[in-house]
């Protein structure tokens, strides 16, 4: 029987596919939780920062208390690290909530949201969830393309997102790109720019969108502590907008929508440079690690910035399912990608070096 309840444009919505805890593979295939390897959801390897650690155990005292629902000491470490004013700073629950938050405030029931094909899977449920029309513009290489995205920009057209680097594929936009489309948008359009995947950029790839505000009041940038920063878990991202941007945000953000914990850890994870360089470094060595293995094996790969990449494990349409379920049964989970119109392809995040070995080790026998 069909679901009586809702909206039509909510019963519409494909439930969001989370990489698969731990806790449940070992359930799942009677593996020890110990021998499993993770490396489904890009997260940091390396786990929690200890300076982060050491702050949420002075926050914990003060737990009975509501979270400052201004994050007061977080936006004044991140105003002074991106040398932007405090009210041009918006706290999520995760970059998740800045996305949907950025959704909620611009887009209305009937309006267009654009995103490119093979982008974050957010951004559909965000534009789905306030029953706007989505445009989704054909990727190039598995990455966005930018003119065929400001030529999409239609009168209905509210919000723009765009992920750089982007995930599932792991593609980069330059800044030249990014800017010459900033120019082409009509201003009284939104654009998100999510990176969340930023603070692995080499050097030479790195660009200051934070100061690219300054110029384009309708630009939003966002960014997150759950990738290179190792806090997924406690939920915690930042907008840099315009100020008459971000108030609106801030009005229908839930007012307390940062935990006090998390609030206390990020401002330590930001602080905390030999992490974020130690993390980088890893992640530069382990995407070597893989492209090595790839290339030797003869598989097709997306040359990725991010802190994952995503293979090509087979022609046919169940490649991706079916080694998968190889992977699983010897501990390893990875992300399969049919969800995202990439049924051959599996996404594969970058771990320590000796979890790389077991994915690659076990992705050879699931192929052989
Ligand atoms: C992981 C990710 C996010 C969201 O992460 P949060 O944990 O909600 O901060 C946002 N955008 C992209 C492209 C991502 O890959």
């Amino acid at each position: 029987m069909s679901n009586p309840y809702g909206p039509e444009y909510i019963r519409a919505i494909a439930p969001y596919q989370a990489g698969k805890p731990i806790a449940e593979v070992a359930r799942e295939f009677g593996l020890d939780e110990a021998n499993i390897v993770k490396l489904a959801s890009n997260e940091n390897p390396f786990g929690v920062p200890e300076s982060s650690k050491q702050a949420m155990l002075q926050a914990a005292a003060e737990l009975a208390r509501y979270p400052d629902s201004n994050g007061f000491e977080l936006k004044t470490a991140l105003a002074k690290r991106y040398d932007v004013p405090m009210d041009c700073i918006t706290l999520g629950n995760g970059s998740n909530d800045i996305l949907e938050i950025a959704a909620k405030a611009f887009v209305q029931k009937g309006d267009a949201v654009l995103y490119a094909q093979y982008s974050f899977a957010v951004y559909a449920l965000a534009a789905q969830g306030l029953g706007a029309r989505a445009i989704v513009v054909p990727a190039v290489d598995h990455g966005h393309d930018l003119d065929a995205m400001a030529a999409a920009i239609d009168q209905d057209t509210k919000l723009v997102f765009i992920a750089n680097p982007n995930n599932p594929t792991g593609t980069f936009l330059p800044a030249a790109k990014l800017e010459a489309f900033l120019d082409k948008v009509p201003a009284n359009v939104i654009v998100v720019l999510d990176e969340a995947y930023n603070e692995f950029l080499a050097p030479q790839d790195q660009y200051e969108s934070t100061a690219w505000v300054r110029k384009y009041p309708n630009l939003i940038v966002s960014r997150t502590f759950s990738k290179a920063y190792g806090l997924a878990g406690l939920r915690v991202g930042f907008a840099i907008a315009q100020p008459a941007v971000t108030d609106l945000m801030n009005r229908v953000r839930q007012p307390f929508n940062v935990n006090s914990l998390a609030q206390a850890a990020a401002v330590a994870a930001l602080n905390d440079t030999a992490f974020l360089k130690k993390s980088a470094e890893n992640n530069t060595a382990g995407y070597q690690q893989y492209v090595q293995a790839f290339e030797e094996m003869g598989l097709q790969y997306v040359p990725s910035y991010g802190n994952f990449v995503l293979v090509k494990v087979g022609e046919d349409e169940g490649a991706g399912a079916r080694v998968n379920v190889a992977l699983l049964k010897q501990g390893v989970i990875v992300r399969p990608v049919g969800a995202y119109g990439l049924p051959q392809w599996l996404r594969i995040s970058i771990g320590l070096p000796q979890e790389n070995a077991a994915c690659i080790a076990a992705l050879k026998k699931a192929l052989a």
